[in-house]
């Protein structure tokens, strides 16, 4: 294959584009924005799923490696109540290997593996049509061209304008990432209720998540439902503690109301959003304690021993967002399809990758029908998860607690 083809982005989706390329033999330019492969925290734990994350990796060559380093214990799942009475304690049997967990680190080495990625590249700007193929502009001044670039550059793409206006939007749902280190050692209580994999405890339009990473790292969620300028605007109403306009719009269409305003006027009790500096954590500790008053002593000890706080408000993409196909330009991931963190996204992204790599291989005369045909079964797919996890997330965190038991129960059935 003579073509010259960059992939923009060194994440799940673009790394294993990249890598399964590599394994057919076919050059590809990988341009990523970090300086380098650890510049910055890498982030959570991640499920492969079967048939998703897992195909990738297989189509990649890595699934033996990835055997060896994933952890299926961690598939484990407990939920308690918010005053810590256990409603299920879920654990896998020993044979189970359908959605085991990796650290993203972990993951992003074994994929990286040989290849040879530019770091600090950061694209600005991809211009289809010009001449000698897809002009890409970089933040140093600098400018290539190719015959396909790939963006996958995640939430807030570069690449994504050349070939669609759209713009993620708020779900309505916020984050607050916090990390607990040598859990077994400094924190027996805490690890105990966390289990080998996650516990979940929900409230009303709130929600508190732990998930065991591998060597005693655990990362913690506080999610909640609020205005996306909650820690500003004193005297909101944040609808935690009942049904919001946008809520009610909900009932039917899953995807209704995301990233309309999610409600005015602080509730009583809410304890959020007096002008709080993000940037203070203890300020930003005490604000969470202050949202879940009341709940259980050891699970509001998931906050109290926490250390730094990342504020992560919950965007996405409309349910199918789809382009009009632009010659030389795809995108792949969240830059294609940025839906709820039901733990899905890296999965397809990864997917989608190994199967664009693939069909590009396959494809060596007729390059632009091969990425045509890959975005139709793309959109046909990822519409159906952002559906799912759209409707999902709207359980998750939700005016009824009982909407995510069942919701947990549906798919552990499954
Ligand atoms: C809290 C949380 C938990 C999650 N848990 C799961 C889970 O368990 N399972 C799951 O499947 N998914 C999960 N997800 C979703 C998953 O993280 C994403 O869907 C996945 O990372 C998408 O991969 P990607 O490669 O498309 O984008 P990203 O992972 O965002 O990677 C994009 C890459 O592009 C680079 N980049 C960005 N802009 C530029 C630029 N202009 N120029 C060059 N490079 C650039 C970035 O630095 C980054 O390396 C979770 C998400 C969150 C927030």
């Amino acid at each position: 294959m003579r073509h010259r083809i960059a992939v923009i982005g060194a994440g799940p989706a673009g790394l294993t584009f990249a890598r399964v390329l590599h394994r057919h033999g076919h050059p590809v330019t990988v341009l990523e924005r970090d300086p380098a492969p650890d510049a910055r925290p890498p982030g959570g734990t991640l499920d492969m799923h079967e048939g998703l994350g897992q195909l990738a990796l297989d189509k990649a060559g890595l699934l033996a490696e990835f055997q060896a380093l994933s952890r299926p214990e961690g598939q484990a799942m407990r939920i308690l109540d918010t005053d810590g009475t256990v409603l299920r304690d879920w654990r896998p049997r020993p044979d189970d290997r359908a959605n085991p967990e990796i650290d993203r680190g972990q993951l992003r080495d074994l994929l990286l593996g040989p290849l040879d990625v530019q770091w600090g590249r950061g694209v600005t700007e991809v211009v289809p049509g010009t001449r000698g193929g897809v002009l890409v502009r970089f933040a140093d001044g600098r400018q290539e061209t190719f015959d396909l670039v790939v963006g996958a550059d995640g939430a807030w793409s570069r690449v994504r304008p050349a070939v669609s206006p759209t713009t993620p939007h708020y779900t309505g749902v916020t984050l607050v990432e916090t990390s607990l280190d040598d859990v077994d050692t400094r924190h027996p209580g805490l690890a105990r209720l966390i289990g080998d994999g996650s516990v979940a405890v929900y409230g009303v339009n709130r929600g508190l998540v732990a998930q065991r990473n591998s060597g005693g790292h655990v990362k913690v969620y506080a999610q909640f439902r609020a205005p996306l300028d909650w820690h500003t605007n004193p005297g909101r109403d944040m609808g935690l503690n009942g049904r919001t306009d946008v809520d009610a719009d909900l009932g039917t269409d899953p995807g209704a109301g995301l990233g309309t305003d999610p409600g005015a006027g602080l509730g009583p009790g809410a304890g959020l959003g007096v002008g709080l500096d993000l940037a203070d954590g203890e300020a930003v500790r005490s604000s969470l304690l202050a949202l879940f008053d009341g709940w259980a002593a050891p699970v509001l000890d998931l906050l109290r021993h926490g250390t730094a706080f990342v504020h992560r408000p919950l965007y996405v993409l409309p349910v199918s967002h789809t382009w009009t196909h632009v010659p030389g330009v795809t995108l792949l991931g969240d830059a294609a399809h940025l839906m709820p963190p039901l733990g899905i996204g890296a999965n397809l992204a990864m997917l989608e990758g190994a199967e664009l790599a693939e069909s590009a291989a396959a494809a060596p005369d007729d390059l632009d029908k091969a990425v045509r045909a890959f975005e139709e079964q793309m959109w046909v797919r990822a519409g159906r998860w952002a559906k799912m996890t759209t409707a999902g997330l709207e359980r998750l965190v939700s005016p009824d607690p009982r909407e995510a038991l069942a919701l947990f129960d549906e798919v552990q059935a499954s």
